[in-house]
């Protein structure tokens, strides 16, 4: 018997494990599944504008070989241009890392940090993503409550609470997935000074950035706090809609005094693995300098806001659910009220909604919440599918028992 290594032990990623398993196989039976569990824009018919792509067909006979390992330089700069535009301290390209995705530099950027035993704050609930990276490098990921009541900003008292001497790096994911969270300044300032005095590495995903709702608006971490060290995390996936190009980066920013040594190991590792795909990167000076305008998907009559808007209706029509409204990103994060739903075993809600309605959605422990009364649902689809699909849910709700 060929088992796996003890370090997957403490790794979790469970929002695609048994309920994705049980999926395919109802598929393999013939059913057509609803999935409103991924945020992969592509499927829903939200795609790149043709000029982004016609840059990439263009480049391709010249992205045959390596690029270096950070990535090619042109898209490097146009990394450090669209953040030193939003008030980053980046010095240039030589600031930027480019990777397969924010999923490829998540890993690396812990790997290069984390000794055994050494803790990172992350929030609950989180993109899991996170948590399951740090315990695959060694570490223990140490959650901060992020709080319902109020629209799910960071509990500051807790995340204070959660420090120890062990404790290396915070977290932040704004605006948050799978909460729709959009961080105030206030909210920011207060996450920023915990590692000011306790001298945390900040690694701050916002690869929603520009996926804002109403008057919400994004402020970069990096931007609030010069006179620390700070990793952003950006990508294509979501606002530039390639999720499948696996194109992201990672952006240093503040002193480099006492980080030098972690970015030689963040140097070493993007050195191993050669360099990211290099026909994607092409995209990325594309996307960032004028070839995509994401905001009219996001006004009033465009297709985000109209999804958003509407599934948060339908959703919170049916008795016993609530839900924050979404500030930005692509998710509903409702609540069922366990004095009406009693849920034992949120996994097995999912399962039973995907064997008896064939929609698939994502629990709620799943983000690393502790609770079991959250759902997570994600609204890329057409208004009319979204209907079909609360409906379901409605429907499954009414005799739900466990
Ligand atoms: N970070 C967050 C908060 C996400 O929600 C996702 C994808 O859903 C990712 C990172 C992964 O991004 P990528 O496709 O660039 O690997």
């Amino acid at each position: 018997m060929l088992s796996q290594a003890s370090r997957l032990a403490e790794v979790q990623y469970d929002i695609r494990g048994p309920v994705l398993r049980r999926a395919r196989e109802l598929e393999a039976e013939g059913h057509e599944i609803l999935k409103l569990n991924l945020g992969n824009p592509a499927p829903f018919g939200l795609v790149a504008p043709d000029a982004v792509l016609e840059e990439v067909t263009r480049s391709i006979g010249g992205a045959q070989g390596y690029s270096d390992a950070r990535g090619i330089a042109p898209a490097r700069l146009a990394v450090a241009e669209y953040y030193s535009e939003r008030g980053v301290a980046v010095s240039g390209p030589d600031d930027v890392f480019l990777g397969n995705g924010v999923s490829e530099l998540i890993v690396m950027a812990l790997q290069a940090l984390l000794n055994p035993g050494d803790e990172v704050l992350v929030p609950s609930p989180d993109y899991p993503l996170w948590t399951g990276a740090v315990n695959l490098c060694g570490g223990h990921a140490v959650h901060y409550r992020c709080a319902e009541d109020e629209g799910w900003a960071p509990d500051l008292e807790h995340l204070a609470a959660q420090v120890t001497e062990r404790t290396r790096a915070l977290v932040i994911i704004n605006p948050n997935n799978p909460t729709g969270a959009v961080y105030s300044e206030r909210t920011l300032k207060g996450l920023l000074d915990l590692a000011r005095r306790h001298r945390l590495l900040v690694l701050t995903d916002e690869i929603y950035d520009q996926i804002l709702y109403e008057d919400a608006s994004h402020l970069c971490a990096a931007a609030l706090a010069p006179d620390l060290p700070v990793l952003t995390l950006g990508g294509l996936s979501k606002t530039y809609r390639l999720a499948g190009f696996r194109s992201g980066w990672l952006v240093v920013s503040g002193p480099r005094g006492h980080i030098g040594d972690y970015l030689e190991g963040l140097e070493l590792l993007a050195n191993m693995r050669l360099c990211p795909n290099v026909p994607a990167q092409h995209a990325i000076p594309a996307a960032l300098c004028g070839g995509v305008d994401i905001t009219p998907l996001l006004r009033p009559g465009g297709r985000l806001r109209d999804q958003r808007d509407h599934a948060w209706r339908a959703l919170t029509a049916i008795p016993g659910v609530d839900c924050v409204k979404p500030a930005g990103a692509l998710y509903l994060f409702p609540r069922l009220d366990p004095e009406v739903y009693k849920i034992v075993d949120d996994q097995r809600l999912v399962i039973d909604l995907l064997e008896q309605q064939h929609l698939l959605l994502t629990h709620g422990t799943g983000f690393n919440l502790p609770s079991t009364d959250h759902l997570r649902l994600v609204f890329l689809a057409p208004v009319d599918t979204l209907d079909d699909a609360i409906g379901r849910l409605a429907e499954f709700l009414a005799g739900y028992r466990q």
